[in-house]
């Protein structure tokens, strides 16, 4: 029998801010979204005021206040930096790991024998917590979606120590019934709905549903998720995601920008991070989508256009990628169009590794491809954006910067920003 383990890091934007600002232990604390715009992490005091995930900061500005909650804008390199030791960590006890998002791993632990699997759950969330400093819920069973639920059990009731394991039928009958049936993994809100209108309120309810009218509102997913809550595995452990479809990166702007240099400047930087997030997984691109588009709130003047280039071989170098993304904006670009969303998209990706060099090609790809190398290499030690291209603007303070008010230091990836204890 297969046995998974999935570690949830617990209020992981929160944690990774406690971990450097031992004060906020204990205190209310909300993360905002990009531009500060609504809360997407809550600590346990926030959420017993019942401030919801999603909610827009100004409607919450008097009660943060009020309960003196501490607020902070994402800081992605500091959580994405957290998550990569956590993860490391993890790997150094289980090898068969997959990373599912930024705060949660499955782990396979088919191979390690029962007896020894409490103790090793234990050690996991002991040495995350010495390690990195973030606290960690592990849950147990034999399929990915019941390890999932169990891991809701493990953070939801600080009694378990932080490890729930469902392998054994009793547990898991009890974890079940326990369990909302709207959180279980692939529910959704609108299944949700669908099955409650039934009478099914809980995941155990959701085992003993009629699999065929599952099956015909749900599909083959629906199939499989009753198969995975009464233990029969469907979803093996992907330890090499597949190859990413295609890559993008585009920002929102807190308010409307008319002038052309700054959305030039936008536009060049995207293109220089999507240039950069394709050499870090190896990749190329064929073709690169620029879309732009004024504030969808304004419908009688909403203005969306899209072009799309086409490069001679794929390409994963940056001023090919930033002169594409420039010709095709000058296409898009209307003056007095207030621009809300900028953004690009990177299409037909293949591995590096299958290059086909064109007879006639424009550029020296070996040379192109040594530059780019460099370039990664001087900013990965150095700190981001050490070397860039003028065309993504030399000045600050800029308008098109998405707005961080409240960010923490990058504690962890910058020398100038470590912690200084006085
Ligand atoms: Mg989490």
């Amino acid at each position: 029998m297969s046995r998974f383990a999935l570690v949830d890091c617990n209020n992981f934007y929160v944690s990774c801010e406690r971990v450097f600002n031992p004060a906020l232990e204990g205190r209310p604390v909300v993360v905002l979204s990009n531009n500060d715009g609504c809360a997407v992490a809550r600590s346990n005091e926030a959420k017993a005021l019942g401030i919801t995930m999603g909610a827009p900061v100004f409607t919450l500005e008097a009660e943060l206040r009020r309960h003196n909650v501490a607020v902070y804008s994402s800081n992605y390199a500091l959580y994405g930096d957290m998550s990569r030791r956590v993860i490391t960590t993890l790997g150094q006890m289980v090898p068969d790991l997959e990373v599912y998002s930024i705060d949660e791993s499955f782990l396979d632990l088919t191979s390690f024998r029962k007896a020894d699997v409490p103790e090793l759950c234990r050690t996991m969330v002991v040495t995350v917590k010495r390690n990195t400093g973030i606290p960690v819920s592990v849950g147990v069973g034999p399929t990915k979606t019941l390890a999932k639920v169990a891991a809701g059990l493990a953070k939801k009731h600080p009694c378990l120590g932080g490890v729930c394991d469902v392998t054994d039928a009793v547990w898991r009958e009890r974890a079940l019934a326990a369990t909302d049936v709207g959180k279980v993994w692939g529910v959704g809100r609108r299944y949700e709905r669908f099955l409650k209108v039934r009478g099914i309120n809980t995941a155990l309810d959701l085992t003993r549903a009629d699999g065929a009218m599952i099956q015909k509102r749900m599909g083959v997913n629906g199939t499989r998720l009753l198969s995975e809550l009464t233990g029969t595995r469907c979803y093996p452990l992907e330890a090499n995601p597949p190859v990413k479809k295609g890559v993008g990166v585009s920002r929102t702007f807190a308010s409307g920008i008319e002038e052309q240099t700054a959305l030039t400047e936008a536009l060049s930087t995207y293109a220089e991070r999507a240039a950069e997030k394709l050499r870090k997984e190896g990749l190329r691109a064929g073709i690169m989508e620029v879309y732009a588009m004024s504030n969808r709130f304004h419908r009688q003047n909403f203005y969306y256009n899209t072009k799309t280039v086409r490069f001679p071989a794929p390409t994963s170098d940056a001023s090919e990628l930033i002169k594409g993304a420039l010709s095709a904006f000058e296409e898009i670009y209307k003056e007095d169009i207030p621009f809300k969303k900028l953004g690009l998209h990177m299409r037909e990706l293949t591995l590096e590794s299958q290059e086909q060099r064109l007879l006639f090609d424009t550029v020296d790809r070996t040379r192109s491809s040594a530059l780019m190398k460099a370039v990664d290499a001087v900013n990965g030690t150095m700190g981001k954006r050490i070397l860039g291209y003028a065309s993504s603007g030399l000045s600050d303070p800029k308008t098109w910067r998405t707005r961080f008010n409240h960010k923490s230091p990058s504690y962890t990836t910058r020398w100038d920003e470590l912690l200084r204890v006085s």
